[in-house]
């Protein structure tokens, strides 16, 4: 069988484990990333690095694969655009586009007739004082915002009256909502009605970021059978080719909401390297190389770990249990905010 040479825009962590997917799969891959550092060149066959807008580097990357994929979503458009005239882009530029814009996104969710929190278009400071229906709420910037950056919570009317937002920017103001829980769908999608769909993950996040996820939810089985049904429709809906994971909120009367989509492989489903037969990552390659869907087994319940800044230190060099696995991102330098690793405890 032809083995397409993948490239991988982004080189991560996200990156480093989907070439380390496509190498079990014979499947060689290239790595364009931004950072001289990137992680993910230790893994990938090749490297490129060069910024996103830069066309002649792209073009260099473009010629030395067969497919494109990426492991982020704030690569701009016209450069995916731009690959995707030469090679095949999967999933498809148009998708990130809706997803890369709050507003678009929550806009497209709910053209599906699927619940997202209440939210308005906040473009400038009168419209921030017209929205005190919305408070308490997020204020979250359209674009580029990600663990919790580009987000300011709205307490009361005078702070609404008080924020000053930022001209060159565009908002949405979210309501509020009093959470019981977070959820989250990871799904494969290889064509029409052609889905590997995960099983509903729990995820714990602090200050915004992901701090736990774990198999099973805790959650009564009717919405978890929802959120995998919502999850499947978005991805049919936005023809999607690959894995992509919905983010779910579920409040206090157990009503569910879509908060966001991923158009990639997502942290929260890391636990599926060591829990099911496929992983997220290997899925995701298999289907943007047109490669066969494989049915999915759980071999064992989960938790995963998020390893945030001096949390890695932690674990480098310790002598692990047979149920542990410990990831290290090999990130040059240690942020206070920044995923440096995960670990893995299978429910043995
Ligand atoms: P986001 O970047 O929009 O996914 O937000 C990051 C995290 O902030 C979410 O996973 C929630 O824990 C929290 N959050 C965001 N929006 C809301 C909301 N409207 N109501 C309650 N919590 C929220």
């Amino acid at each position: 069988m032809f083995k397409p040479v993948l490239g991988i825009i982004g080189g991560g962590q996200l990156g480093s484990m989907l070439a380390q997917a496509a190498k079990k799969l014979d499947i060689r891959t290239v790595i364009y990333c931004d950072d001289e550092n990137a992680p993910a060149q230790h893994f990938s066959d090749e490297f490129v690095f060069g910024k996103y807008d830069n066309f002649n580097k792209l073009k260099e990357f473009c010629y030395k694969v067969d497919i494109i994929t990426y492991e982020f979503e704030n690569i701009p458009y016209e450069t995916l655009q731009n690959l995707n005239n030469e090679k095949k882009v999967n999933p498809c530029p148009n998708i990130n586009k809706i997803i890369q814009n709050r507003l678009f996104e929550k806009d497209f969710i709910n053209k599906c007739n699927l619940r997202t929190t209440k939210y308005v278009h906040i473009k400038n400071q009168k419209d921030l004082q017209a929205s005190d229906e919305y408070v308490p709420g997020l204020l979250k910037t359209c674009t580029l915002g990600y663990d919790g950056k580009g987000q300011y919570k709205i307490e009361n009317s005078d702070q609404l009256s008080n924020f000053e937002i930022e001209t060159d920017k565009e908002y949405i103001l979210e309501k509020f909502i009093n959470l019981k829980t977070e959820i989250s769908v990871v799904l494969t999608r290889y064509g029409h009605q052609k889905c590997s769909i995960y099983e509903p993950i729990e995820n714990k996040h602090e200050e915004q970021i992901l701090r736990y996820s774990e198999i099973p939810a805790k959650i009564q089985s009717d919405i978890l059978d929802k959120s995998k049904e919502w999850a499947s429709i978005l991805a049919e809906e936005l023809d999607y080719i690959g894995t992509m994971c919905v983010e779910f909120f579920i409040d206090r009367n157990d009503n569910l909401y879509v908060n966001e989509i991923a158009p990639r492989v997502h942290n929260s489903g890391h636990l599926t390297i060591n829990a099911y037969n496929v992983s997220q990552f290997e899925n995701h390659i298999r289907a943007v190389c047109g490669m066969e869907k494989i049915k999915l087994i759980k071999f064992f319940d989960a938790k995963m770990i998020n390893l945030i800044g001096k949390d890695i230190n932690l674990y480098k060099g310790k002598k692990l249990n047979e149920n542990e696995y410990f990831y290290d991102y090999l990130k040059k330098d240690i942020k206070s905010n920044r995923k440096m690793g995960h670990l893995t405890i299978l429910k043995k």
